[in-house]
């Protein structure tokens, strides 16, 4: 983390309502317990030995939890819930766990579930909210997608979306989304501040990719790579099957290649993998081309993944956007079939080329369990937040503890795979890939001194 950021989370006001959560408030007895405002969580736990600075807001997060003292009496609330942005396993998940904490831990029961992303806030598109109880989200957990329906574009109609707010008497908001929409509850929140409205604004960071910067996995993540190591076998048996035969797997990661190294990870089939963050050239002696060649040469298949993100800086020519302002990407992987397609074809050597994109596939997927625990908790963690009155606050999980973290530090930066970390070093053991397949920089910045990248590869 470069610059300092203040880690502190705004609260609505005073906390005067007891918790109707009947926990212990004695430490040491084996009840569970409420947080009380004196526990955080260290954010950087690498320690250099010597002399430590002390320790403040910048480096530590808030824990998340009941508190016994709240803020809204839960017999007033009236809460919202909205999903917004591309679907992810896991959000009918947390969608369950809010309204079941919120109904069966405090009694809530007023909760409007909003219909299709920021979208049904605004009156133009005359989407009605749709109740929420134990019984409609019974089932939910089991099928993918989101019960609410989600969308792009909407957010920043901040004033009608307020306007909407007010009119239906919410006094707290879930916003179950990307970092487009954790921005958009952000400027809510702030409109709410300058109407001097009393409504909590709390975020469910979404992200299949696990680019938000400071959590350490994002809910989804793993049903992605359970998936995707699915269709990596596939085409894995495939390529295995044929004369030169190739798989390419298009996976996730706009921005990052998480789940492309993972999958790599898991699979130990991948031969290639291509992510944002690692620059390669196709062409030239030291491109991709050149490289699969060989390996067909002496294995007779191979099986490439490629993140959706990846070589965008090369492929976009012309800027166009989605309703939400997202840059339109241009398909990498039909980019890359033609291009092996085209290379081999010219050579006159027979290649048996299968293209897989399952993207669509995974993130309709239902989550698994891992990812439904998370969610469950991460729902939890959500209306204790908002009962306790904070707000412009996400849930994140930092070193295996849930905290809040405020909307503004959250949505300041993105996690990438680093390059020069181990992950990545990793994923190249697994693959056995050149460490940089870039024709100006056959040395690449990871390769100790005296070594050559191409040699270390093999
Ligand atoms: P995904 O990972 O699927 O892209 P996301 O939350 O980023 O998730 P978007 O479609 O980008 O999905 O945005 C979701 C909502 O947030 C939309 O309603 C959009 O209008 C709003 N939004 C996006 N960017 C901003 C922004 N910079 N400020 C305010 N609102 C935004
Ligand atoms: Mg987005």
């Amino acid at each position: 983390m470069s610059a300092k950021i203040d880690f502190s989370v705004e609260e609505l006001g005073k906390r005067g309502v007891k918790s109707p959560i009947k926990l212990s408030k004695v430490h040491g007895d084996f009840i569970a317990n409420y947080v009380t405002d004196n526990e955080f969580v260290l954010y950087n736990v690498d320690v250099v030995l010597g002399d430590q600075p002390p320790i403040d807001r910048t480096q530590v997060f808030e824990a998340a939890g009941p508190r016994e003292m709240i803020y809204f009496s839960p017999q007033h609330v009236h809460a919202g819930i909205v999903t917004c942005g591309g679907l992810c396993p896991g959000l009918n998940d947390v969608i369950r766990a809010i309204v079941r904490c919120l109904w069966f831990r405090y009694g809530v029961r007023r909760i409007s579930g909003i219909r299709y992303g920021y979208k049904g806030l605004i009156p133009e598109y005359g989407f009605n909210t749709k109740e929420l109880d134990p019984e409609v989200v019974d089932d939910i957990h089991k099928i993918g997608g989101t019960i609410l329906g989600s969308a792009r574009g909407g957010g920043k109609q901040v004033t009608e979306i307020v306007d909407s707010m007010e009119r239906l008497n919410l006094n707290m908001l879930f916003a179950i989304g990307g970092d487009g929409t954790q921005r958009g509850a952000l400027d809510i929140a702030e409109e709410v501040g300058r109407r001097n409205l009393k409504i909590a604004v709390i975020g469910i960071p979404k992200t299949v990719d696990n680019d938000f910067s400071f959590i350490q996995r994002s809910f989804g993540f793993d049903t992605a790579v359970n998936k995707a190591v699915e269709v990596v076998t596939a085409a894995h048996m495939e390529a295995h099957s044929q004369i030169n035969g190739i798989g390419l797997v298009k996976l996730m990661g706009r921005e990052s290649g998480f789940i492309a190294a993972h999958t790599a990870l898991a699979s130990h089939e991948v031969n290639f993998v291509l992510i944002p963050e690692v620059p390669f050239d196709i062409k030239g002696p030291n491109g991709l081309l050149h490289h699969l060649e060989e390996r067909l040469q002496r294995r007779s298949h191979a099986v490439i993944v490629v993140a959706e993100g990846a070589m965008q800086d090369k492929l976009v020519k012309e800027v166009k956007t989605d309703e939400s302002g997202n840059l339109k990407m241009v398909d990498v992987g039909r980019y890359l079939r033609d291009q092996i397609q085209e290379h081999f074809d010219r050579k006159k050597i027979e290649i048996n080329l299968k293209y897989i994109d399952p993207s669509y596939m995974i993130r309709s997927a239902p989550a698994v369990p891992v990812d439904s625990i998370y969610c469950e908790r991460l729902g939890n963690a959500a209306v204790h937040a908002a009962m306790a009155g904070k707000t412009k606050t996400i849930i994140g999980l930092i070193n295996n503890e849930f905290v809040h973290i405020p909307m503004k530090a959250a949505v300041s930066q993105r996690n990438h795979v680093d390059p020069e970390g181990n992950l990545w070093r990793d994923t190249l053991d697994a693959t056995n890939q050149p460490i940089l397949m870039e024709n100006k920089n056959p040395q690449g910045p990871t390769v100790s001194e005296g070594t050559d990248p191409l040699e270390l590869s093999r």
